[in-house]
Formats: structure tokens, sequence, C-alpha cells
């Protein structure tokens, strides 16, 4: 199987799950999480229509990107952890920083964007479940941070995404997906641009778009299994 093909593939399963749940194709975007593979990889998806992309690591990007030049219409998010000493490259990078979870970071990339002349969008992650390994906000802090980040001038919170702890079985995400649906939806009234849900990977996106998902995040399905550890 080619990357088209595995692309192809995926459209088809993310046209059933959508019929599934009465919604439309168009409100689930297809993320590449292209993470680990090589810049040969992304070209390979991009030639095949692929547009929206996702790394976890800036270093590995920045690296990846002296290839990617002539791509000009991909948009490629961040969506691993960012420490504070790398917002500046991250915002020069990014087209958007999908897992933000602290009020620090997002002013150091509010500062970052503004010296760019550029409004970043932005995407908080929520810790759903209690593992002691995973980043992301506890949900309680989430009005908080929301309306905080609000008050920045060059970052937008357009959504939230979550990773919910690793299972085979697709159904134990289940409670996880519903429960980031459900805080979007309680923060929509005071925050209206906050539509986006990011959640759904490879092993679990069919469940996610029946939960309300807006973005699925698939790597292995895509590209293949990864080789080499990946941080986050
Ligand atoms: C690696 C990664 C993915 C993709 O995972 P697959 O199981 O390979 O589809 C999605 N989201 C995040 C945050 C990741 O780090």
């Amino acid at each position: 199987m080619t990357i088209a093909d595995n692309l192809e593939h995926l459209h088809q399963q993310i046209h059933q799950a959508c019929r599934r749940a009465n919604r439309s194709d168009s409100e689930v975007a297809l993320m590449a999480v292209s993470k680990v593979h090589p810049a040969e990889a992304i070209l390979e998806a991009y030639a095949a229509g692929q547009r929206l992309f996702g790394e976890n690591r800036v270093q590995e990007f920045q690296e990846k990107s002296q290839h990617l030049v002539t791509l000009n219409d991909a948009e490629f998010h961040l969506i691993g952890p960012l420490q504070s000493n790398k917002t500046t490259r991250a915002a020069e990078l990014f087209h958007a920083i999908d897992a933000v979870d602290s009020l620090k970071i997002a002013q150091r990339l509010d500062a970052a964007a503004k010296a760019l002349g550029k409004t970043l969008p932005i995407l908080v992650e929520v810790k759903l479940s209690h593992e002691e390994s995973k980043h992301g906000l506890a949900p309680e802090e989430l009005p908080t941070l929301l309306a905080e980040i609000e008050s920045l001038e060059s970052v937008q919170t357009v959504g939230l995404m979550t990773v919910p702890p690793w299972s085979d079985d697709a159904e134990f995400a289940r409670p996880y997906f519903r429960d980031l649906r459900k805080l979007r939806d309680q923060s929509l009234a005071s925050f209206p641009k906050l539509t986006q849900l990011s959640m759904g990977m490879s092993n679990d996106f069919q469940v996610a778009i029946e939960e309300g998902s807006t973005c699925v995040r698939i790597g292995t399905s895509i590209f293949g299994k990864r080789i080499m550890a990946s941080a986050g």
C-alpha cells in the first residue's frame, strides 16, 4: 500500500463514520501526522492531495521544512508539547499550535506572533485522564485559561485537543471524546470562536468522529509504523 492508497482508504472510512453520525464529510479534517517520517513522506502525501500535516517536535520539523519550501498551500500544525524556549521558532514555522496547555506558553506565542505580524491560531490541550505522564490542562482550569488567552492580541483559541490514554480498544476512548465535546460546548457561549475539536488517531478516529471530532490526527495508518520512538 502506498501513502496515496492509505489516504484514499482513510477518506472512505471517514466518509462512512460521518454517515453513521449524520455529519457531512466537510466537517472533519484529516491531519496527516508525519512525525519521525522523512520529508519525502510528506512530499508523497502532498502529491496525493494531502494539505494538512501535524508534527510534534519543533527541531525535527525545522530540519524537514528545508525540503518543503515548495509546498506553498500546505498547512503544518505543532501537535506535541512546546517548551518555552522554542516558542519563537514554533511561531515562525507552524501555521497553528494545537497543544497549548499554559498561559506562559500562550503569552510567549503571542509575543512571537506579534513580532511576526501574524495571528496564530491555537488549540488548548486538555488532559481528561489521571495519567501522570500526559500533557494537557486539567478541565477545571480551562475557563480561566481561555479568559486569559482571550486578552492576548496575536493568538486566537479556535478549539480544544486531547489525547486519551492509549488502548487498542477504540471504545475505551469514547468517554474522553465525549467529555472534550462537552467542554467545548460549554465554552462556546463565552468563546464563540472555539469551534474545533482535535481528537481521534489511527486506532480510534471513527469513534472520535461519532463524538464530534472536527480534526482527526492520523500517523500510522498513512505513513506506516514509526520505527524510532518519538518523544511526546
Ligand atoms: C503521533 C500522534 C498522533 C498520530 O498517532 P497514530 O496512532 O500514529 O495515528 C496523533 N496525535 C498526536 C498528538 C501524536 O503525537
